[in-house]
């Protein structure tokens, strides 16, 4: 019997439904009812990635962060009703990097649900059973929606720093990566310090674990930047801004030998201070992805 996903594409910035039928399930792969579908700014009409920029495949369901219930499977160690978070992408499965279980650098082939085929705002959804992530019953269904890409994105930039109990974090704003990043950070027992405009987001980022909020719109940011690191040196930065200044902020906040991750890339270069770099022989680090065990990390 024929099925069908009802699901919704964006369509020249538009939203656009979409009826998609399923006929017959692959040997390896599994169907999926979701049950969430989170909004990642990486999941816009046009998207980032391999390093270009890269337009969505037009009728493609969107949506990357997801998590749902098994309904038929053809794989062994998933039977129907268990609960799985979903990794959005799908390499080549035999490079050296589709090994190590981190499909997003897979030079080879790389296909990435939502964007280059359908994706999880939809009832449902036909996947590889290998990026199904089998979730216990104390996973929450929001967060192991997040897992899809946020919360794994920022977790593996502070892990690839060393991010650990102790240090200062300076997190440049409070969106879904940065609030990722400060609850990452304060499980680790980490000290957080947060730029951010907006009072709402200040209040979430607060209920997170932030010690220090700063307003990105006070004229004197920068000296309040300088004035929290005083009494604490930065040892991180989180940036997931596109903005100069914010990436300026942070190198000069950072303490010599600090490490800036940097996220949420999107329009062009954002850093022109090289000096800055190589005299306080800082780090910096891309973060745009993750592996599976960063997501399964995340997820327990
Ligand atoms: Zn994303
Ligand atoms: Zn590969």
């Amino acid at each position: 019997m024929e099925k069908m996903i009802f699901g919704v594409a964006l369509s020249k910035k538009r939203v656009a439904p979409i009826c998609r039928p399923v006929k017959g399930l692959p040997s390896g792969w599994v169907r999926l009812d979701l049950r969430r579908a989170a909004f990642c700014g990486c999941g816009r009409e046009t998207v980032v990635y391999k390093g270009f920029r890269q337009p969505a495949r037009a009728g493609v369901i969107a949506g990357h962060q997801m998590m749902g219930t098994v309904r038929e499977s053809t794989v062994a160690c998933l039977a129907a009703g268990q609960r799985v978070a979903v990794y959005p992408y799908v390499g080549c499965g035999h490079c050296e990097v589709c090994i190590a279980r981190n499909a997003s650098l897979c030079e080879v082939s790389l296909t990435k649900l939502g964007t280059d085929v359908d994706g999880g705002w939809a009832t449902g959804i036909v996947v590889p059973g290998n990026v199904c992530v089998p979730l216990s019953d104390n996973t929450p269904d929001d967060l192991a929606a997040l897992a899809g890409c946020s919360l794994s994105t920022a977790y593996s930039g502070l892990r690839r720093v060393g991010l650990k109990r102790g240090d200062h974090l300076l997190a440049y704003n409070a969106g879904s990566l940065g609030l990722s990043a400060i609850a990452i950070a304060a499980e680790l027992g980490a000290r957080v310090t947060v730029v951010e405009p907006n009072f709402v987001r200040q209040r979430v980022a607060k209920e997170l674990g932030a010690q220090d909020i700063l307003d990105e719109h006070d004229p004197d940011l920068e000296a309040k930047i300088a004035a929290v690191g005083t009494t604490q040196a930065f040892d991180v930065a989180f940036d997931p801004t596109n903005d100069e200044a914010s990436r300026r902020r942070c190198l000069n906040a950072l303490r010599h030998g600090g490490r800036l991750v940097m996220a949420g890339e999107w329009n062009g270069p954002t850093i022109t201070d090289t000096h800055t770099i190589i005299a306080k022989q800082l780090t910096l680090i891309g973060s745009w992805a993750f592996s599976q065990d960063e997501q399964l990390a995340v997820l327990r």
